[in-house]
């Protein structure tokens, strides 16, 4: 009998004792010890974007065949990064995976999610030559509130898989900013402009930076953080993100 079948025979006082926690997407027991949250088949299950995107912003192109193709935003007004990439659409199992991780407070996520970052851009070389990891902060009062930020956990585990030092106190937040998820375009980055400070400033000078976030919506959290980071006196600023809404 396949252990998934016995599970379900056994009542709910015995599953408890057997196994402590269960997938939060499919309600099937985690039955690996690495698992956490969900399980491997939900997160296996986990749709990367596959096919072409803006050799810039990231931005998947439906309709285009050609492998250097930039979006007509980019083609007209190129970013202040040299490049984002999200690993797929902020919807389906990403986006309840992101949910759970983020607002429901699931933090031993972090390691599937950034697993799945590393297994997806490791092998396109787009953390070869980084020289520091940067979590896209929080500012204090809203991260005091979660309990965690949620990009420095990917970020901190993105540093051990991959070796490369983590940034922390290095971009700082000084401003509790509105939720951009309440506005509009336009308003995100009046929203946004002067909300980020740069700390030790030294050990960004020249260097190749790699930012992390949750979602990518506009940009505008990204495209801030990376034009203070330049002006600080980075030379590279690269830039993952889980989803792309
Ligand atoms: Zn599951
Ligand atoms: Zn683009």
């Amino acid at each position: 009998m396949n252990i998934v079948k016995f599970f379900n025979r056994l009542t709910l006082p015995v599953k408890l004792a057997v196994f402590p926690s269960f997938c939060q997407i499919c309600g099937q027991p985690l039955l690996e010890s690495e698992e956490r949250v969900v399980c491997r088949q939900c997160l296996g299950k986990i749709d990367s974007h596959q096919g072409p995107v803006c050799q810039v912003c990231g931005r998947f192109l439906y309709h285009l065949s050609r492998l250097d193709s930039l979006c007509l935003d980019c083609q007209e007004n190129l970013p202040p990064y040299e490049l984002h990439r999200s690993l797929g659409s902020y919807s389906g199992r990403l986006k309840e995976a992101i949910i759970l991780f983020k607002y429901k407070g699931k933090e031993p996520l972090a390691f599937s999610l950034a697993g799945h970052l590393y297994r997806q851009f490791e092998p396109l070389g787009l953390l070869q030559g980084v020289d520091l990891i940067v979590p896209v902060p929080l500012h204090w009062q809203k991260e005091r509130k979660r309990g965690f930020n949620q990009a420095e956990l990917l970020a901190r585990w993105l540093s051990r898989f991959t070796g490369c030092p983590l940034g922390l106190g290095i971009l700082i937040k000084t401003r509790n900013t509105a939720s951009q998820v309440s506005l509009e375009a336009g308003e995100r980055e009046l929203n946004l402009k002067g909300a980020f400070a740069v700390r030790k400033k030294e050990l960004i000078h020249e260097r190749i930076i790699m930012l992390v976030d949750d979602v990518y919506t506009t940009g505008t959290t990204i495209k801030e953080c990376a034009l203070i980071l330049k002006e600080a006196g980075a030379r590279e600023i690269r830039a993952i993100t889980l989803a792309r809404a």
